[in-house]
C-alpha cells in the first residue's frame, strides 16, 4: 500500500488554501490503497475523512486528528447501452471537466451545462453538483461505493443515493461511504439543455446551439463570476458558493420580499408550494455587496455567494465572516443561511 504519511498540510490540497495539517494522510491512486488505509485507521481507532480536489471543503485551523485519504484512482470508459444512451463510469479520481469535455466531444448530452465545475468525479454525487439547469442527478446511473462499516464494494442505484438540491444521502451520512466511481447515463445526439434562462439568452443568436457551444457558453457565463479556477483571478481562493440557495414555503418568500422593501426579488420555483431564494441576493441585500473585506477574507468581487481567502487568511477568519452574514441576513430578513462546502471533520458552528 501507498506510504501514509504524517503532518501533511491540508491548505494547498483545497482551492480555498485555508487550515491545518492531518496527522495522517495517504494518496490512493486505486481502490486497493482506499481500503487498505481505511483498514489502517481502524486497527488504531483513527477518525477518516476523505478528500477529492478540494474545492467544497474547509479544512479547520486545527486541522484533522485522523486519517485524510485522497481519493484519486483514474479512469473512464465509455460504453452503448440499452435505449440508446452512452454510459460513461468514471473512476472517482477522474477531473470532473475533463469528463464533461470528452462526453461532449463524442456529441453525447446531459452533463453540458456542468462544465467548468472543479474537482474530481468521486465528489459529484455527494453534493448532487448542479448549475444552469442540470445537475448530476439527472444522469447518474449507479455509484460504486465501499461501505465503510463492511468494507465490502457494492452499487448504488440513482434512487439509494437519496439526491436533494445540493444534497444526498453520502452528504447526509458522510461516513457511510468512500466513493470509488460513478456511472451517468448520456444521450448521444441529444441538443444541449437550455432550462437556465442567462444560458438560454447567451445562446439565443443560434437556431440550434451545440453541445460545444452551450459548453463555450457556459464557461464564459461562469468566468465573468469567477467560477472557474484560474491562476490569475484574484477571487480565485474560493470554494465556489458559500451558501446554499434556501428553499422555503411561499408565504416565507413574500415574507422575505416585504422584509428588504423589494418589488421584485429573484425566486424560482422549487416544486409544489416551494420557492428557491437567490442566497446572493439575499446577502447583498443584508449590506454585503461584493468585494466586502473584512481583513483578509472577503466576498468574491465577481459573485456575492462565494467567500474569498485575500490571501493569508486563517479558516477562524473565514467562519467569523459566514456567521456576521448569517446573521446579517437572519436578523434582516428572517432567512437562515447554511453553507455549502463542508467542514472536514467537524460539524459546522451552530450560529446562535
Ligand atoms: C470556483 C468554484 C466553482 C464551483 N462551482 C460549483 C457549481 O457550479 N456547482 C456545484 O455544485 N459545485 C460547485 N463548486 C463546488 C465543488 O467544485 C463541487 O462540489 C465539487 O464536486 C467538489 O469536488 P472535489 O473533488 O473538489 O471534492 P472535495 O472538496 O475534495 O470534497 C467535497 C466533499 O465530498 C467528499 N468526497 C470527495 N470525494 C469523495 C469520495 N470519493 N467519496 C466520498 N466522499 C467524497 C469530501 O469528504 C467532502 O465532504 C465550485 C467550487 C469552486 C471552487
Amino acid at each position: 500500500m501507498t506510504a501514509i504519511l504524517d503532518r501533511v498540510p491540508l491548505a494547498p490540497l483545497t482551492t480555498l488554501e485555508v487550515g491545518g495539517a492531518a496527522r495522517h494522510f495517504v494518496q490512493a491512486n486505486d481502490d486497493a490503497t482506499v481500503l487498505g488505509a481505511l483498514r489502517w485507521a481502524a486497527e488504531r481507532g483513527l477518525p477518516v475523512a476523505i478528500l477529492g480536489g478540494g474545492s467544497n471543503v474547509v479544512v479547520p485551523d486545527a486541522g484533522f486528528d485522523g486519517l485524510v485519504i485522497r481519493v484519486a484512482p483514474r479512469g473512464r470508459r465509455f460504453e452503448d447501452a440499452a435505449g440508446g444512451l452512452v454510459t460513461l463510469t468514471a473512476a472517482a479520481g477522474e477531473p470532473w471537466d475533463e469528463l464533461v469535455a470528452a462526453a461532449i466531444t463524442r456529441g453525447l448530452a446531459g452533463i453540458e451545462c456542468l462544465s467548468g465545475i472543479p474537482g474530481l468525479a468521486g465528489a459529484t454525487p455527494i453534493q448532487n453538483v448542479g448549475a444552469y439547469g442540470q445537475e448530476v442527478a439527472d444522469t447518474i446511473r449507479a455509484v460504486r461505493v465501499l461501505d465503510r462499516a463492511t468494507l465490502q464494494v457494492t452499487e448504488l442505484d440513482a434512487a439509494a443515493c437519496g439526491f436533494g438540491y445540493r444534497d444526498s444521502r453520502f452528504k447526509r451520512d458522510p461516513e457511510a461511504f468512500v466513493v470509488l466511481g460513478v456511472t451517468f447515463a448520456l444521450r448521444p445526439g441529444a441538443p444541449p439543455a437550455l432550462r437556465y434562462p442567462e444560458l438560454a439568452a447567451a445562446l439565443a443568436s443560434s437556431a440550434t446551439p451545440t453541445l460545444a457551444e452551450a459548453r463555450a457558453a457556459v464557461l464564459a457565463l461562469r468566468a465573468r463570476k469567477s467560477m472557474v479556477l484560474r491562476a490569475d483571478d484574484p477571487n480565485r481562493r474560493s470554494a465556489g458558493s458559500f451558501f446554499t440557495n434556501p428553499i422555503v414555503d411561499a408565504a416565507a418568500a413574500d415574507e422575505v420580499a416585504r422584509r428588504a422593501g423589494a418589488l421584485q426579488m429573484p425566486r424560482f420555483p422549487a416544486g409544489p408550494g416551494r420557492v428557491k431564494l437567490s442566497a446572493g441576493w439575499l446577502i447583498e441585500q443584508a449590506g454585503f455587496p461584493r468585494g466586502t473585506r473584512r481583513g483578509p477574507v472577503g466576498i468574491s468581487t465577481a459573485h456575492a455567494l462565494a467567500l474569498v481567502n485575500l490571501g493569508g487568511a486563517r479558516t477562524d477568519d473565514l467562519l467569523a465572516l459566514a456567521a456576521e452574514i448569517v446573521a446579517a441576513v437572519r436578523d434582516r430578513l428572517g432567512v437562515t443561511l447554511a453553507p455549502e462546502p463542508v467542514l472536514l471533520g467537524a460539524a459546522w458552528p451552530t450560529r446562535a
